[in-house]
């Protein structure tokens, strides 16, 4: 730890991203006991295997998977928001490395050629600053070694909030919100996109669209996945 970051702890001491209690680990952006707490979902499980049903109908991929489960007032939810809504970017890294160790031990990666994290529109990107998934994809590859392709999709329309909408309302939302960045040949690579949350699927499914009919096999991976 440097002298400046030693400083800043004495005048902000740092709080666990999930519980605000005090947090002594140094590595950690969250308390072990919150770690303990993260609501994982195990392969095969019931669970595991509604997050593909998700997309059953709708778009031809190979596997979705996601980490944690996402629930309102639990750790997954509440690290994520920090990560979006309180630049607390280290835990988008975080929890991508997490994620990365347990999927690369499963063998999850054995046949992906590329790493491709949901795009935000430019306008929101510079909003924000940053790309949650980007941070996310950077954790896992931290264990698994895969290439990230960050600019291999590009989101053409600033979609509003999806979560106020209905079910017609989110297709015609989503139809034609990504294009390939026709400046990389993606024919014939098997990808695997990442976002941070799936919801109910709708914006994934359109990347994975649009992927799919640019020639490449799509696998999908979240931190977290709500039900
Ligand atoms: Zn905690």
């Amino acid at each position: 730890m440097s002298k400046f970051q030693r400083l800043l702890d004495l005048i902000y001491p740092r709080t666990c991203a999930a519980c605000k209690k005090p947090l002594d680990e140094v590595r950690t952006p969250i308390c072990i006991n919150c770690i303990i707490d993260l609501p994982v979902i195990v392969n095969d499980t019931v669970q595991q295997r509604k997050i593909i049903q998700k997309f059953d109908g709708k778009v031809n991929i190979k596997d979705a998977r996601s980490y944690l489960l996402f629930e309102k007032g639990n750790v997954a939810q509440k690290l994520i928001h920090a990560l979006k809504y309180q630049n607390k970017k280290e835990i988008g890294v975080w929890l991508g490395r997490k994620y990365g160790e347990v999927s690369v031990k499963c063998g999850e990666w054995d046949n992906i050629d590329l790493m491709i994290p949901v795009p935000m529109h430019k306008r929101k990107l510079n909003q924000r600053g940053y790309n949650q998934a980007t941070l996310i994809c950077e954790g896992i590859s931290e264990s698994c070694k895969i290439p990230i392709i960050e600019n291999a999709l590009i989101k053409v329309e600033n979609t509003t909030s999806q979560t106020k909408k209905d079910r017609y309302e989110r297709y015609r939302n989503t139809a034609n919100i990504f294009r390939i960045n026709e400046e990389i040949d993606l024919k014939g690579k098997r990808v695997c996109l990442i976002d941070d949350v799936l919801t109910t699927g709708s914006t994934l499914e359109a990347a994975a669209a649009v992927l799919i009919e640019n020639g490449c096999d799509v696998s999908i991976k979240t931190i977290a996945s709500a039900f």
